[in-house]
C-alpha cells in the first residue's frame, strides 16, 4: 500500500472534549465543550481524517455509575454529532476502574493497536484528549497529541514532542487541522512604527464588532468606531502619532494599518463572498459603497463636503483615509454620496456604508473553500 493509500486517524477522547463532565450518567449532565460541533464539522468536511472515540469510563456496570445511565446519554451524544455529520468510523470504550488494571484502558492502547497496520498513517494521525495519559496514549501509537486544556500543567520532556499544541479552544485544533488554520481563524495582528507614528492594531473578522481603535483624534476614532461596529470585524488598536504637528500622518497610518491587518486576516480568501455593496442613509445625505478585495488597490470616490473641517478634523483626509486602506488592503473601493449634506452626516455615512460593504465581502460562504475568481488567485 503506498503512503498516499494509508489512512489518518483522530483518535478523540470524550468527557473533557467533547462533553464537559467526566461522568455522564444523566441526560443533563451532557454539556457540549464550546466549538466542538463547528471544528469537528470543519475537519469532518474539508479533511480525510478517520474519526475513532477512545474513552475511559471508569466502573460503568456499577452502582455508582450504571450502564443504563450511561448507555442512554452516549446514544444521545453520538447521535447529535452524527445529525451534524459529524460520525465515528469506531466507538471504543474501556468501561474498567484503574485497579483493574487492564492494557485496553487508556494509556494503554490494547483497543486501539489495529491502527499499529500498515493501513493508517500513525505519524499523521492524532489523539485529542485532556490528559497527559491521552498524550502517553499518542506516544504509544507513534501519532501526535493535542492537549486541549486551560489547565496548568507540567508536561515532561519526554511527552513534550509527543505534543503538537496545547491549547484550550477546539477553535484552534480545527485552525491546525484544516489548512493551517485559514479557514477558521482569521485574525491578524500588525504592528507598525515610524518617525511619525507608532501603531499596534489586531481584528478579528469573525467577530461581532467588539473592540476600538484609538488614534487620540476625536472625529477619526468616532468614524473608526462606525467601521468596528457596523463591519462586526472586531479590532483594537492604538496609535500614537504626531498630531502635534497636524492629522495626516496619524490617518493615514491608521489606515494603512487596518487595511494591511484586513489582508493578512483574509489569507488566501478561500470561501469569501469578495464583493459587498451597501447603501446608508443618513438624515439629509445618502452614501454608497461597493469594495471587491480582488488584490488589486484602486479608490474610485464620488463624494465632496460643504465644509472644509468637521470640528479640527480636515475633510480631505476623508478621502485620504480610504486611498490608504485600499492600498494597504488590496482592494477596489466604490464611494459616493450626495453632495450638499452636513460634512459630519456624509463623513459618517461614507464610512458607514464601507464597513457594512466590507463585511458582506469578507464574510465566508458556508463549505465553501473556493476561491471567488475563475483564476483560482485572489
Ligand atoms: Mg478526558
Amino acid at each position: 500500500m503506498s503512503w498516499k493509500d494509508r489512512k489518518k486517524v483522530l483518535f478523540i477522547d470524550r468527557d473533557g472534549v467533547i462533553v464537559r463532565e467526566q461522568q455522564v450518567d444523566s441526560y443533563d449532565r451532557i454539556e457540549y465543550i464550546p466549538y466542538v460541533f463547528r471544528a469537528l464539522g470543519e475537519i469532518v468536511s474539508r479533511t480525510d481524517y478517520l474519526l475513532v472515540m477512545v474513552s475511559n469510563q471508569d466502573g460503568v456496570g456499577t452502582r455508582a455509575f450504571t450502564y443504563d445511565g450511561f448507555a442512554g446519554p452516549a446514544e444521545r451524544i453520538f447521535s447529535t454529532l452524527s445529525g451534524e455529520g459529524i460520525v465515528f468510523d469506531e466507538i471504543l470504550i474501556d468501561l474498567s476502574m484503574p485497579e483493574d488494571g487492564l492494557s485496553t484502558r487508556k494509556p494503554g492502547t490494547a483497543m486501539i493497536d489495529r491502527y499499529r497496520s500498515d493501513d493508517y498513517d500513525m505519524e499523521h494521525s492524532f489523539m485529542i484528549g485532556d490528559r497527559l495519559t491521552d498524550m502517553m496514549l499518542a506516544r504509544s501509537m507513534g501519532c501526535r497529541g493535542f492537549l486541549l486544556s486551560d489547565d496548568k500543567m507540567d508536561i515532561p520532556d519526554d511527552l513534550a514532542s509527543v505534543i503538537a499544541m496545547k491549547c484550550s479552544s477546539w477553535l484552534d485544533i480545527a485552525s491546525y487541522l484544516v489548512d493551517d488554520g485559514s479557514l477558521l481563524h482569521r485574525s491578524a495582528d500588525v504592528g507598525r512604527r515610524t518617525k511619525e507614528t507608532d501603531i499596534s492594531l489586531s481584528v478579528d473578522l469573525d467577530g461581532t464588532g467588539e473592540g476600538r481603535i484609538v488614534t487620540g483624534i476625536g472625529f477619526l476614532d468616532h468614524m473608526l468606531d462606525q467601521v468596528v461596529r457596523h463591519s462586526r470585524i472586531d479590532a483594537h488598536g492604538e496609535v500614537h502619532g504626531d498630531t502635534f504637528v497636524d492629522f495626516h500622518h496619524t490617518t493615514e497610518d491608521t489606515a494603512l494599518a487596518l487595511g494591511e491587518a484586513v489582508r493578512k486576516a483574509l489569507g488566501d480568501k478561500r470561501g469569501i463572498e469578495r464583493y459587498g455593496f451597501e447603501m446608508v442613509t443618513m438624515d439629509d445625505t445618502v452614501a454608497s459603497a461597493a469594495i471587491d478585495f480582488s488584490g488589486r488597490p484602486e479608490l474610485m470616490w464620488d463624494a465632496s463636503f460643504t465644509m472644509d473641517r468637521i470640528g479640527d478634523f480636515p475633510t480631505e483626509l476623508v478621502r485620504h483615509f480610504f486611498r490608504s486602506f485600499t492600498a494597504a488592503a488590496g482592494c477596489n473601493l466604490y464611494l459616493s454620496a450626495l453632495p450638499d449634506g452636513d460634512s459630519h452626516h456624509t463623513a459618517e455615512a461614507l464610512f458607514k456604508a464601507f464597513a457594512r460593504a466590507m463585511r458582506k465581502a469578507v464574510r465566508r460562504i458556508p463549505g465553501d473553500a473556493r476561491v471567488a475568481s475563475t483564476k483560482g488567485v485572489l
